[in-house]
């Protein structure tokens, strides 16, 4: 069975303070053993995470990696830096990577390569854009992304997949539950036609407007293995999304 899984990404918000508040709150959450949690603080404020951190339930992610272990990249963060502040994943491929900072699937896989091999789990997102979505192009999308991928790691007990569709991002208006599960049935097809039976150990999760409320109405869906959490991570009501499955 694959551990449900609840990721937070705080993308570029938060402050010393905020960011302690919100740890010290997860501090005090009873987290179950069937749920795995991972909370990205931006880069800057990993280590100030860890330092607060006393639940060990509670994992820690960076939201981005340069694909060398050190050198003159200036403004760049190098995967053993992120493992030697504390935090054992790494968000690769977000949307807003894509689209705003223009990154290529290519550097992506590049990226996802070097994490692995430093020893980083990965939190691969994936995604498709409104207008490639009322083009029926979604799963070709989602594939064409992890192409690049499937061809250059073997193992991949340590990547988890985030279907983000783009369109759903900051929306409020999450995919439903019989959309997202279709399109995750579509990419864990593609993955074992790719990985073979590793696929159905590779977790996917969805992403894009998710909340306290909507959470649980992913339950029934067999290929919904979890949640990468924007605004919602940063409010109370992560909490109820780390509780949502029975
Ligand atoms: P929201 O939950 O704010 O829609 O963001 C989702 C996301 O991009 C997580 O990586």
């Amino acid at each position: 069975a694959r551990k449900f899984f609840v990721g937070g990404n705080f993308k570029m918000n938060g402050s010393k303070a905020s960011i302690k508040e919100i740890v010290e709150s997860l501090n005090k959450v009873d987290i179950p053993d069937t749920v795995e949690v991972v909370i990205a603080p931006p880069a800057l404020y990993v280590h100030w995470a860890k330092e607060h951190l006393t639940n060990p339930k509670v994992e820690l992610a960076a939201q981005n990696a340069f694909p060398k272990a050190n050198g003159a990249y200036t403004g760049e963060i190098a995967a053993p830096q992120i493992k030697d502040v504390g935090a054992e994943w790494v968000i690769l491929g977000h949307s807003e990577r894509r689209s705003i900072i223009k990154e290529s699937d290519d550097f992506i896989a590049e990226k996802t390569v070097h994490a692995l091999e430093s020893d980083l789990g990965v939190i691969l997102c994936i995604g498709e854009l409104l207008e490639e979505r009322q083009a029926g192009e979604t799963v070709a999308v989602c594939t064409r992304q992890l192409e690049p991928v499937v061809e250059a790691v073997k193992d991949w007990s340590k990547v988890v997949v985030a279907y983000e569709p783009v369109w759903a991002i900051g929306t409020g208006l999450a995919a439903t539950p019989a959309d997202a599960q279709e399109t995750h049935a579509a990419i864990r097809k593609y993955l074992s036609e790719k990985i073979g039976a590793q696929a159905d150990g590779v977790r996917i999760l969805y992403g894009g407007s998710v909340n306290g409320k909507n959470a649980h109405t992913f339950n029934d869906c067999p290929d919904i293995d979890g949640y990468l959490v924007g605004g919602a991570s940063l409010k109370p009501e992560f909490v109820d999304i780390i509780k949502s499955r029975p």
